[in-house]
This record gives C-alpha cells, structure tokens and sequence, in this order.
C-alpha cells in the first residue's frame, strides 16, 4: 500500500500531481480515491495508470451540494470503509474474507467514537461554528453543528480585506462562539477575525492529511470532540 500524496499535502482539491506520483501511479494495480469530484487531478492520474482498477470510496453517498468531504462525517466515513473492502474483495477475492473482517472491526471503532461524539456534543451550549474551509458540512451535519461562514471562499487562497471584514461581522452579527482553523493550512486569518470580534479560536482537524497510522482518523476526530467541548462551552 502506498499513499499517493504526501502526509502534510492538505486537502487534494489543491493537489497537483508530482513526477514522482506519475512514476507511483504506473506501478499501481488498484488506485482508491474519495471520488465525488475531490480529486481534480484524476483524469490526468487515470491517463497515468492504464492498468489500474479504481474504487471509488464515496460512491452511492449522497452529497451535500456537490460538497465532496464525506468522510469528515463519521457516518459517512463507515460507508467509506465499506466501499473501500467491497472493491479490494472484488479485485483481489483471495483476500476477501481478510478485508470484510478488518473493514468490520475498524467500522466498529469508529461507530463507538461517533456514538460517544453525539452524547457528548448533544447538550453543548453553543453550536454555531464557522471554519477555514468548505470541509465541515457533512461533519456538522452529523453533531448538530451549524456551519455559519468559511473563511477561505476559494480552497487554498486566503480571504482579501473585504472577506475578511465580512466574516468579522457576521461572527459579531450572529454572536459566533468560536472560529476554527485547520492544522493544514495557515491561521492568521482565522486569528485576525477571533482577535477582531471577540470569538473563541480552536482547531479542527478535518482529517486530510496526517500520519500514516492506522489510528489516525480515530485519533484526529477525538481531538475534535475535545476542541469543541473546549471552546463551545
Ligand atoms: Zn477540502
């Protein structure tokens, strides 16, 4: 298994391909994306791995405004790993039994840490948020959050004065708790609107990169449940 992009390479609506991928991308025999248009490249990938075989990991979940950050939803994560078993079973069916069993207990894990997030999320005081980027809707979706502005309007490129001085006032307008930025990209914007209106400023790791350890996404979205207990009290 090899991941294609580097662990710090945020979120791949940003993404270009490197030579060295193109070189990856030739040996690969099956390629997993999240699909749902988050790979922009992948037309070009595609053209790069003439015999690779393709899962789509979000297919058959409905999207939120053709938003394609699915698996920021623990939920919607779940549907991930099973889609992503069913295509190696399918590609690879020595191996089956070994990919439904290890789908199965993952999938477990993350349903008792999406269990525990809705308890402890569901009397929060305050649930108004606003985010760096557009990564947070299914994942607000699914703790009752309410996503109110983002702060980068276009993925990657840092809001100008105007933006800036909009989403300020709308954090005063609506009273936002707290403003939210994303270990992936820089902060000073989010910074520069807390400092200016007043609100709280905490992090939240819409888990698009980070270390290639099989606990990762367990461990990054329980930092968030900490983050917003921490901030939206
Ligand atoms: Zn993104």
């Amino acid at each position: 298994m090899v991941n294609l992009t580097r662990p710090a390479a945020g979120c791949l609506h940003d993404y270009q391909l490197t030579p060295a991928d193109l070189v990856t991308l030739q040996s690969a025999d099956i390629l997993v994306v999240n699909g749902a248009g988050l790979e922009a490249f992948l037309d070009k990938a595609l053209r790069q791995a003439p015999r690779a075989r393709v899962i789509q990991a979000s297919a058959g979940i409905p999207l939120l405004n053709g938003n394609p950050h699915v698996w920021v939803s623990p939920t919607l994560v779940i549907r991930q790993v099973e889609n992503i078993a069913a295509g190696l079973a399918r590609y690879d069916p020595a191996r089956a039994g070994l990919y439904r069993a290890q789908a199965a207990r993952y999938t477990a894990q993350v349903q008792a840490l999406r269990d525990r997030m809705r308890r402890a999320l569901q009397n929060l005081p305050a649930r108004d948020i606003i985010t760096l980027h557009e990564a947070f809707p299914y994942f607000a979706q699914e703790f009752g959050l309410r996503v109110v502005a983002v702060i980068e309007r276009e993925p990657g490129s840092a809001p100008d004065a105007r933006a800036l001085a909009e989403t300020i006032d709308t954090v005063k307008r609506l009273q936002v708790p707290a403003v939210f930025v994303e270990p992936q990209y820089p902060a000073r914007a989010a910074e520069t609107i807390a400092r200016e209106s007043g609100a709280r400023l905490g992090a939240l790791d819409p888990v698009v990169s980070g270390p290639l350890t099989a606990d990762a996404y367990l461990r990054a979205m329980a930092k968030n449940l900490a983050e917003l207990q921490r901030v939206l009290k």
